[in-house]
């Protein structure tokens, strides 16, 4: 279902020129308002004039996590204080946190951009949405949520942690879709099996995953062991929070909100932009909003774009799925991977579950990886340690394969990987850092 015709569906030329409108009109209120793109475009040497066709785009100088770092909390905001009227941040794990502010409009965009994104998997005002998304300066519970409001569905602010209240909820108040990680999802999904909690009992439908990459094959599992349709959507706080972009039924891409964004591809090494299709950085420009415009943001995201028109009727262009950050890529001397990557192939195992890590230390100068995954059911007798044996080699050499790595590959008995809580997985263990 499209949720605004008008403007998802748009002929291509027109939403060209209301991009353009609107990034003329925030590169001339950012001028104005906010000392660090004041200073970083007299730097460029371009003004708000210079902006006479998307193609001088590239003319405008980029923004980094760093520089909203150095920025923080508030020197970035385009707006009095007195104009906010929400905070948001970013959890800070790898640094100092980003602050985010918006206006009573910018509130309105989101909640409009995650209408969309719910739409698109068929949400309505009979659906009840369950948000397993942590309430708290994280953007994402406060996104989907507005977002189902806004198109009249009943949201439950079921927030993380227990997951056996998280599958008590979805049975008892007849939760239809479901809202949050993938990596949780599993968990819960993980839980129900365990309480005994039918499929036939829940009443599930879709879910709406993203804030982490995830792979094809854990959409597959998840579908399986919920009884749902998994859909991706993708989005980031610094830039708005969920509702950059999403799939639409055909799941072959993330359609981008280019009434509000304009998605940029570029080599993350010589900065230069990529032609449509060419996998690198994404990077956004925030068109639509007050609070906290952003001008060529680096997302650290790899990604690629593709504007080819989609069976479903939109026409906004689509990105890829995020393979993942250039923070998460494990760099093995030469060799680069996604846990994503490794994600996809030991998923694709029978007798495996969908818990695993990867380990990555250094012996001796040499960098080393080591994937541990745990195997089903309880401890196999002589035959299975046979068949389990078979599993471990030909997982080696998948592994080689898919990645160039010769990775170390550890079978771990059930339940010897240890379950997220809440929130986020975390996937990659590196002792070279330690
Ligand atoms: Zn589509």
């Amino acid at each position: 279902m499209i949720w605004n015709p008008k403007y998802e569906s748009m002929d291509r030329d027109s939403l060209s020129q209301v991009q353009l409108e609107r990034l003329q009109a925030t590169v001339n209120r950012v001028t104005r308002n906010v000392a660090f793109y004041r200073v970083s475009l007299a730097t460029a040497g371009v003004s708000g004039e210079d902006v006479r066709g998307l193609s001088d785009l590239p003319r405008l100088p980029f923004t980094t996590k760093d520089d909203l770092r150095r920025s923080y909390p508030y020197d970035m905001f385009a707006v009095p204080l007195r104009d906010i009227v929400r905070i948001q941040s970013t959890s800070g794990t790898t640094g100092t946190a980003v602050v985010v502010g918006y206006t009573r409009n910018d509130l309105k965009t989101w909640s409009e951009c995650v209408a969309r994104v719910l739409a698109a998997g068929g949400m309505t005002e009979h659906d009840v949405m369950q948000v397993a998304f942590t309430y708290g300066l994280f953007s994402g519970s406060f996104g989907l949520h507005a977002g189902a409001e806004r198109i009249g569905a009943c949201v439950i602010p079921a927030s993380t942690g227990g997951l056996e209240k998280q599958v008590r909820i979805m049975r008892d108040f007849k939760t239809t879709a479901l809202a949050c990680t993938p990596s949780y999802a599993l968990a819960i999904a993980a839980a129900a099996t365990e309480m005994g909690v039918r499929r036939d009992e829940l009443f599930l439908r879709v879910g709406y995953f993203g804030a982490e990459p995830w792979s094809e094959e854990l959409r597959r599992r998840l579908e399986e062991s919920l009884g749902i349709t998994a859909l991706d959507n993708y989005g980031l706080t610094e830039v708005l929070g969920p509702g950059v972009s999403f799939e639409c039924e055909r799941r072959e891409g993330l359609h981008v909100n280019e009434d509000c964004f304009i998605v940029e591809v570029i080599d993350p090494s010589t900065l230069q932009p990529l032609p449509r299709g060419a996998e690198g950085e994404i990077v956004l420009t925030t068109i639509t909003k007050e609070g906290f415009p952003l001008l060529r943001y680096r997302t650290g995201d790899i990604g690629s774009v593709t504007d080819e028109p989609c069976p479903c009727g939109r026409t906004l262009a689509r990105m890829s799925r995020v393979q993942g950050r250039i923070d998460d890529m494990i760099n093995l001397g030469a060799v680069k991977v996604f846990p994503s990557q490794i994600e996809q192939i030991v998923l694709d195992f029978k007798g495996l579950e969908p818990h695993y890590e990867i380990v990555v230390d250094r012996v001796k100068g040499i960098d080393t990886m080591e994937v541990r995954v745990e195997i089903s059911g309880a401890m196999p007798g002589l035959d299975e340690m046979k068949s389990l044996e078979k599993i471990r080699a030909r997982l080696v050499s998948d592994l080689e394969t898919a990645t160039g790595i010769t990775a170390k590959v550890t079978l771990v008995e059930p339940k010897g990987i240890a379950r997220i809580a809440e929130g986020k997985a975390r996937r990659v263990v590196d002792k070279r850092q330690l």
